[in-house]
């Protein structure tokens, strides 16, 4: 993708801090960290969102999710993982990336989730019955 900067990254076209590549996935430093070590760990093919990756391709970056967890979780206290998908999601790079922030002790950090507690029973029947048919 010729505009995507985290496929310039993945070309060496641009500066990054990639600390972990392998075939098919690259982990490197975010620009703009939440936390020491937050790191993105992206697929080197170019997929704006998750549902457009295939199985394979999702299967090698979990690998390289799990090997970068467990080096996180071996030197922080915890680990968030976090994938958004479209704007309204607040996906800002329209490829792929899984965000794994380091979490330490005190680090006073707290997702800003509004939890609404306003989805009824009806809403939650209709979202069942339509992944019910999209599962089928
Ligand atoms: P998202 O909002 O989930 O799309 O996250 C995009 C992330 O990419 C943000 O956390 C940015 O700080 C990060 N980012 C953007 N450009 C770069 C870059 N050139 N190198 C490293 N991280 C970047
Ligand atoms: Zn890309």
């Amino acid at each position: 993708m010729k505009n995507c900067i985290f496929c310039k990254i993945t070309k060496k076209e641009i500066p990054s801090e990639i600390y972990y590549e392998d075939e098919h996935a690259l982990a490197f430093l975010d620009i703009d960290p939440v936390n020491v070590g937050h790191t993105l760990v992206i697929p080197k093919k170019h997929f704006e969102t998750i549902d457009q990756m295939d199985k394979v391709e999702l299967d090698k970056l979990s690998e390289a999710i799990l090997k970068i967890s467990k080096g996180i979780m071996n030197i922080a206290d915890g680990l968030n993982v976090m994938q958004n998908n479209k704007e309204i999601a607040g996906q800002a790079v329209s490829h792929v990336h899984f965000h794994l922030i380091p979490r330490y002790k005190d680090d006073g950090y707290k997702f800003n989730w509004k939890r609404d507690d306003k989805v009824t029973k009806e809403e939650n029947k209709e979202f069942l019955n339509k992944m019910e048919s999209f599962l089928k």
